[in-house]
């Protein structure tokens, strides 16, 4: 039997020697070493000798248990070793290297962080994204909205004019990119217009020359007040979350017929009454209707035929009212100190 650990000692010698990876080894590890291993079952026929043979054969069995687990820890110590060097080689660094300093990145204007957000959620309700010129012909921005020359809603539009150009103006709404869109695309549509616009103010906290309007219609056979409510709601409960409730109240716009005023719960007191809603517990936040019929004609489209809403968000009030900022002067200042607050990296 002494021949036989010996043999079964030799073999893992030469096994050893052709171990090339840790599984390898584990393999070699449990073929002769584990609890089923040759080396295991060497040790259980020693039951079957005579007493006077197994004391003997007991020392020689033990010592090979411990020449080979020996043997074996011994390979094991190279792949460690091994391991070890290739870490500290990878994990390598320069501690001699100047530090590399952080160069200033600007960030996002609050304006078009919300614009961004509002434009992911109409994009996923299968609107599309339009854009228009910010000097507009009068005929865009007035006449084509259901606003001729001599309409009184003009006095609430001064704007700025080009000199000697009587017909150009800086456009005071973002309505006049509806017309521009259903001339380019006709019916049906979904369309929303984010942009700049423009009046002649004297500025204070609550005027400024220069806003951000974001714009939008939807025109297909058989729409309805109904549609509008829901598209809105859904908006509203985007911007100030999912317990907003919303109102509608008459209001007068040239471009739609019948007009509203939108209202939605104070997001600061829930609709209690606060500083921010002036005790309303309401904040006006967007004027929709349903288009009249004469501004679908100067889109090229029937208004036999069609139907549809168009809403405006204030999105420079918007903007006011989620940041509580007091002082619309700040929006166009580029003031620094005051757009690091918005930074979000
Ligand atoms: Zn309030």
């Amino acid at each position: 039997m002494k021949e036989q650990f010996q043999h079964i000692q030799e073999s893992l010698g030469e096994a050893l020697k052709k171990v090339e990876d840790r599984d390898s080894l584990e393999v070699v590890r449990t073929t002769f070493l584990g609890r089923k291993g040759a080396l295991a079952e060497l040790m259980k026929e020693m039951s079957n000798l005579p007493p006077e043979e197994k004391k003997e054969t007991g020392k020689v069995a033990n010592q090979t248990k411990r020449e080979m687990e020996k043997a074996f820890e011994e390979k094991e110590t190279i792949f460690d070793v091994q391991e070890r060097k290739e870490r500290v080689e990878q994990e390598w660094i320069d501690v001699t290297q100047p530090v590399i300093q952080k160069k200033a990145q600007g960030s996002l204007h609050p304006v078009t962080q919300v614009q961004n957000d509002l434009e992911d959620l109409f994009t996923s309700m299968g609107f599309i994204i339009a854009d228009g010129p910010e000097l507009e012909s009068d005929y865009f921005n007035f006449t084509t909205l259901n606003i001729p020359p001599t309409h009184p809603a003009r006095d609430m539009h001064d704007t700025f004019y080009l000199e000697g150009r009587g017909d150009i103006v800086m456009r005071t709404h973002t309505s006049p990119v509806q017309i521009r869109t259903m001339r380019e695309y006709g019916a049906p549509l979904r369309m929303i217009a984010p942009g700049r616009c423009f009046r002649n103010e004297a500025t204070d906290v609550r005027h400024e020359h220069t806003f951000h309007q974001l714009e939008g219609m939807v025109i297909d056979k058989g729409i309805t007040f109904g549609h509008m409510k829901g598209v809105l709601e859904i908006v509203a409960k985007r911007l100030y979350g999912p317990e907003t409730k919303m109102r509608l109240r008459p209001k007068f716009y040239p471009f739609v017929e019948p007009g509203v005023n939108g209202e939605v719960t104070c997001f600061l007191c829930k609709g209690k009454g606060c500083r921010l809603c002036k005790k309303t517990g309401w904040l006006e936040i967007f004027g929709a209707g349903m288009v009249h019929p004469n501004v679908l004609k100067e889109g090229g489209i029937n208004p036999e035929v069609y139907t549809g809403f168009a809403f405006g968000f204030g999105l420079t009030r918007l903007v006011m009212l989620k940041y509580g900022i007091d002082d619309v002067r700040l929006l166009e200042s580029g003031d620094l100190r005051f757009l690091k607050q918005f930074s979000v990296c």
